[in-house]
């Protein structure tokens, strides 16, 4: 197995008010591995997904993603208001301005991060194609003249974006489903749909929330299948929310436990389960 950190969170903290959500977490996810992040109820494990993704704003810390030589500050500093630093600073200046016209989670996607939400985000009034074909839209010609003369370059764009869903709708298992609309799907089936779309925009790594919320025992065990193919067949990184003990013990390569805002615990599966701050919280 790989130890390249591929994305590393370093003294995370983020506080609501006078609630620490995060409070100097950090934590590494190798390259090519499927790492987890446990922990209880209100552990502050979604903000640091809200943080990887630009959702949130940390109050300190930092985080890194792909390697030493690209090395980016996903959003701590570049998400904070202009100030009078920054005008002193122009390499400073012309970043943040990048980063904020763009949209922090546009950076986010093309650093090659994607995730899925615990409760499910679908555009429910659109078809499962469609959902997939938006989620390309950075790589996706949006240029109207070529559209509308129909150049070549412009239907070759559209046909590889094509092809792409239908490449995870058939990973997925759910190419059946193409023509329907996302909101009357079943739901294992929208789980799946949303992971869809995160790979449709062909990240680095994938964040999943929660992905085995609701669904029932085989449509569990049928998941984590799919999550080891992801890592197995495809080389994805996984980095995955869950509350489903046995299923991050089967598929994880190493696991962090976050309470309180704090990582407690960390490593391989064996390890966690017999460390007593893990049973303990
Ligand atoms: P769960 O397993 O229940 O999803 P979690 O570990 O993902 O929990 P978070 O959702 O990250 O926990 O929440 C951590 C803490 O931060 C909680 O106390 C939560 O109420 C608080 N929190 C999270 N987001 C916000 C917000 N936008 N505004 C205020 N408080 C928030």
């Amino acid at each position: 197995m790989s130890s390249s950190p591929l994305l590393t969170v370093d003294n995370l903290s983020v506080n609501f008010g006078g609630i620490k959500a995060l409070d100097g977490a950090s934590l590494t996810v190798d390259k090519g591995t499927i790492t987890a992040l446990i922990g209880p109820n209100g552990a502050g494990k979604t903000t640091v997904f809200n943080c990887l993704t630009g959702f949130y704003k940390a109050s300190g810390g930092d985080i890194y993603f792909d390697g030493k030589k690209s090395l980016i500050r996903v959003n701590t500093i570049l998400g904070e208001a202009f100030s009078a630093k920054d005008f002193i600073n122009p390499t400073q200046f012309l970043k943040k301005l990048y980063y904020k016209s763009l949209g922090g989670s546009h950076l986010v996607a093309r650093a090659g991060i994607a995730r899925t939400f615990q409760n499910i985000r679908l555009f429910r009034e659109m078809s499962v194609l469609e959902n997939l074909l938006v989620a390309q839209h950075q790589s996706v010609s949006r240029n109207l003249i070529a559209g509308i003369l129909g150049l070549s370059s412009f239907k070759q764009k559209e046909r590889a974006a094509l092809e792409n869903c239908y490449h995870w709708l058939n990973v997925l298992g759910i190419a059946e489903y193409d023509k329907r609309l996302a909101g009357e799907l079943p739901y294992g089936v929208q789980r799946r749909l949303e992971i869809a779309r995160a790979l449709c925009t062909g990240p680095k790594i994938i964040c999943l929330d929660e992905p085995a919320a609701g669904l029932n025992p085989q449509e569990t065990a049928d998941l984590s299948e799919l999550i080891l193919k992801l890592k197995n067949q495809f080389g994805l990184t996984v980095f995955i929310i869950e509350h489903d003990m046995s299923m991050v013990m089967k598929i994880s390569d190493h696991i962090f436990v976050l309470d309180h805002g704090v990582i407690i615990s960390n490593g391989s599966p064996d390890e966690v389960k017999k460390d007593p701050k893990v049973l303990k919280a």
